[in-house]
């Protein structure tokens, strides 16, 4: 028997579950102090009322024998897939149910979607990033190399002619810098790709913080897009659906690579190994995306922002050089001082605040510092007090 050897050329440790447990062993050494945790994108707002009222109702219904679902349809419910093409829609991009995939989140999907790539492919991942693009592909063996993301370049790096991917990762907004593409920004990738028949995987976990209206929400908003990307989505930050779990992934008719349309290699591949994801959650998520739950998440998201907001004034009266808090619900700082491990400890420590080191996310994170803006109001006042106190 042989194991699967690549999982040995991952680093250490997923970057969260270090925190974790650098923050566990400090609690379990000061159990007296409390602390304020700003690391981890997990969200604290409660599901809204339309989701919950519509879950409920799903929940009734399963308990009738006339109302009952057993397995749903293998790409989701008819009515999550409309609502979904209703939302794309505000965006004027048409999407048809078929090319539509509900899941149990975007984390699974960006993992899963490898299974319909070869292995030699080559992998070009933003630095600084998400760091399930990289891990993903080491445990499949592929070559990963980086585009580099850095202050120079407003962290979002533009293709490069001379560097030859297959796969292509963009995450935008973006997840740790909450820098976002614009349409110039998403075109020249969209180009890029067309050129040499790579794909694009477009996170667009965190497309609900775009509010200005020249910034994208959707790689589709760009020509050219469907004939090379690949959308994956989630209902985690939009909605609060960290714990519930719904997502989706958009695979359009018209890619094909090798003569073979993706959707359907995914098609095949979701019905091999997903069971879909539970009636009542596509309820739940549908419901989010009526007009009703969209008020509602709104002003979940404008109580994020007014947290994001908090944050930078405390970096800005400490002259602390920051970005993103604007059209994202992350805040990347440059770490006043020391790397960003040591930082991490530093802030831990003396202010028991705990956010992520930049130095996770990839080399060029190194020197910056990420916190989340998904916090209660008064943990991030809190937060930001004990942040100046302390430095
Ligand atoms: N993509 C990005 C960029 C994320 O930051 C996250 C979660 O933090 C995910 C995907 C995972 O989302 P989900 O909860 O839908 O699995």
């Amino acid at each position: 028997m042989n194991i699967n050897r690549h999982y040995l050329d991952l680093q250490d440790s997923y970057l969260f579950a270090t925190v974790a447990e650098k923050i566990a062993a400090y609690e379990a050494q000061n159990p007296d102090q409390r602390v304020i945790r700003l690391g981890i994108g997990d969200v604290t707002r409660p599901l809204c009322r339309a989701a919950v009222e519509a879950m409920e109702q799903a929940v009734r219904e399963q308990g009738t024998a006339a109302g009952f679902h057993g397995y749903g349809p293998y790409q989701g419910y008819d009515f999550l897939q409309d609502a979904l093409r209703q939302h794309y829609a505000a965006f004027g991009v048409t999407l048809e149910r078929d090319e539509i995939f509900v899941s149990d989140g975007a984390k699974s999907d960006v993992g899963n979607i490898l299974d319909i790539f070869a292995a030699d492919n080559r992998v070009l991942v933003p630095d600084p990033v998400y760091p399930v693009y990289v891990d993903t592909n080491i445990m499949a063996g592929r070559r990963v190399f980086y585009a580099d993301a850095t202050a120079e370049n407003g962290f979002l790096p533009l293709p490069d002619e001379k560097t030859d991917a297959d796969i292509v990762y963009l995450c935008s907004p973006n997840n740790p810098t909450g820098a976002v593409y614009d349409r110039a920004g998403l075109k020249a990738w969209v180009d890029y790709a067309r050129a040499r028949d790579a794909v694009i995987l477009f996170d667009a976990a965190y497309e609900c913080f775009v509010t200005r209206p020249e910034l994208p929400h959707s790689i589709y908003e760009v020509e050219g897009a469907r004939e090379c990307a690949i959308e994956i989505g989630s209902f985690s930050k939009t909605a609060g659906f960290t714990g519930t779990r719904c997502g989706y992934t958009v695979v359009p008719l018209e890619l094909k690579r090798g003569g073979v349309r993706l959707r359907d290699l995914w098609l095949r591949r979701q019905s091999t190994k997903f069971n879909g994801v539970s009636y009542v959650v596509q309820r739940g998520a549908a419901a989010v995306l009526s007009g009703e739950g969209q008020r509602q998440i709104r002003a979940d998201h404008a109580y994020y922002m007014e947290n994001a907001a908090i944050m930078a004034d405390a970096l800005r009266e400490m002259g602390v050089w920051f970005v993103g808090g604007e059209q994202s619900p992350y805040v990347w700082f440059r770490c006043p001082e020391g790397d960003s491990w040591a930082f991490f400890d530093r802030l831990l420590t003396r202010a028991q605040v705990a956010g992520t080191p930049g130095a996770g996310f990839g080399r060029n994170g190194e020197g910056y510092f990420r916190l989340t803006a998904f916090g209660t109001h008064e943990d991030t006042q809190e937060a930001m007090r004990r942040f100046i106190k302390a430095l």
